[in-house]
C-alpha cells in the first residue's frame, strides 16, 4: 500500500549554470527531473509512501533516474526500462529576461512509448492519492497508458490530483495543447495550476476567480493557483482565499518550486479528512507554500526538495514571527524582566 501514486515523465534535466539562452551556454549540469518524478519523491521526503509509474530507457540515464528515485523512498515496483528509446532529456537555461529556453531530446523519448499492458492496477488502488500531469498526455501510448491509469484511480475511488504543467514545444499545436491539457483537467478531483497556465487554459478572462469558475466541473474538489513568491489562491465548490507565501533568505533556483507545493499538497491533503473546512485548507496551503518555498534555496528540483522536518522548522520559524509581530510593543516591554 502506498499513500501517492505518481505517473508520468521522468527525465534529465541539463541545466545551463550560467544565465543566458540555450545557444550562450557551455557549461550544463546533470539533474534527475520529470514532474512526477520529483513529486513522487516529494512525497516520500515529506514521511510518505509514494510510487512512481512510468518508463526510462534501458540505458545509463534511465538507471540513474531509477536509483535516485529508489534512493529517495520511492517504490519503483511500476517504473518500466525499455530498448526502444532513450530516456528523455531537457536542456534548460535561464535568460537574461528571467524566462526559461528549453530544447527536449528524444522524438520519441522512452516515457511517450509507456504502455499500458502491465499497469499495476492493485498499486494504484490501493493508493490514497492518484497524481499526474499533462506531458504523458501529448502522445500515444502513454496518453492511453495515462487515461487508463487514471481511469482504475477513479474507479477504486482515490482522488485523482493533477498539474497541467505547460511544455507548449512538446505539442503539435497549441490548440491540441489546449485541448489535450483540459482532457486531463476533466478528470482530476484536485488541481494545482499556475496563473500562467491558467491564462493559457481559459483564454479571454482578466479575472482568475472567473477563469478557474469557467473551468470548473462536478468532480473537483479544490483548485490552487499557485503565484509564485507570493503563493498561492484556492478554490472549492464554497470557498476561495488566498494564502500568501513565504519569503525565503535567498531564493537559488525556481525549477521544482511548483512540484515542491504540489508535494506538500498532497502531503497536506493526506493528513486532513475532508470535508476541508476553510481552517484545513489554509493549513495545508501552509504547508504547500513553505514546501515550495524551501525547494526555491537550493539549486536543482529533486536535490532541493524539503524534508518534513525542516518545512515544519521553517514553519514554527514564521509562525513564531508571525505573534511577534502581532504583541503589541507594551507587552514586550512588560514581559521582558530584564527592561528598564
Ligand atoms: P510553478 O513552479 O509550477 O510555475 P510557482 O512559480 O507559482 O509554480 O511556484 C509554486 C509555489 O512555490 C508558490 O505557490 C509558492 O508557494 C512557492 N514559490 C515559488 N517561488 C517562490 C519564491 N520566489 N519565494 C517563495 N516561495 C516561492
Amino acid at each position: 500500500m502506498v499513500d501517492v501514486v505518481t505517473c508520468g515523465e521522468a527525465l534529465i534535466d541539463f541545466v545551463a549554470l550560467r544565465q543566458g539562452t540555450l545557444a550562450e551556454s557551455s557549461l550544463f549540469r546533470r539533474m534527475p527531473g520529470g514532474a512526477p518524478a520529483n513529486v513522487a519523491v516529494g512525497v516520500a521526503r515529506l514521511g510518505r509512501r509514494a510510487a512512481f509509474l512510468g518508463q526510462v530507457g534501458d540505458d545509463e540515464f534511465g538507471h540513474f533516474l531509477a536509483h535516485v528515485l529508489a534512493q529517495s523512498g520511492v517504490d519503483i515496483s511500476g517504473l518500466r526500462f525499455t530498448t526502444e528509446a532513450r530516456t528523455a532529456l531537457a536542456f534548460v537555461s535561464l535568460r537574461e529576461d528571467g524566462e526559461r529556453d528549453f530544447l527536449f531530446y528524444g522524438q520519441p523519448s522512452a516515457d511517450m512509448l509507456w504502455r499500458s499492458d502491465d499497469l499495476p492496477l492493485d498499486l494504484i488502488a490501493s493508493a490514497r492519492i492518484f497524481h499526474f500531469g499533462s506531458i504523458s498526455l501529448i502522445t500515444d501510448p502513454a496518453r492511453s497508458a495515462t487515461l487508463a491509469a487514471v481511469a482504475h484511480a477513479r474507479a477504486n475511488n482515490v482522488l485523482v490530483s493533477y498539474d497541467p504543467n505547460l511544455r507548449l514545444a512538446l505539442w503539435p499545436s497549441i490548440e491540441a495543447a489546449r485541448s489535450g491539457i483540459r482532457a486531463g483537467w476533466a478528470l482530476a478531483h484536485v488541481i494545482k495550476v499556475s496563473e500562467e497556465e491558467l491564462a493559457f487554459l481559459a483564454p479571454g478572462f482578466d479575472d482568475v476567480d472567473q477563469a478557474v469558475r469557467s473551468l470548473w466541473h462536478s468532480s473537483l474538489r479544490l483548485v490552487v493557483v499557485t503565484r509564485g513568491a507570493a503563493g498561492c489562491r484556492y478554490y472549492t465548490d464554497t470557498h476561495q482565499g488566498d494564502v500568501p507565501g513565504f519569503r525565503v533568505q535567498r531564493v537559488v533556483d525556481t525549477t521544482g518550486a511548483g512540484d515542491g507545493f504540489v508535494a506538500g499538497l498532497l502531503v497536506g491533503l493526506l493528513e486532513h479528512a475532508e470535508p476541508w473546512m476553510p481552517e484545513d485548507i489554509e493549513t495545508i496551503m501552509r504547508f504547500a507554500n513553505a514546501a515550495g518555498a524551501l525547494t526555491t534555496t537550493r539549486r536543482g528540483a529533486i536535490p532541493a526538495l524539503p524534508r518534513r522536518a525542516r518545512v515544519e522548522a521553517f514553519l514554527d520559524q514564521q509562525n513564531g514571527a508571525r505573534r511577534g509581530r502581532a504583541m503589541p510593543r507594551k507587552r514586550l516591554k512588560q514581559e521582558g524582566e530584564s527592561s528598564s
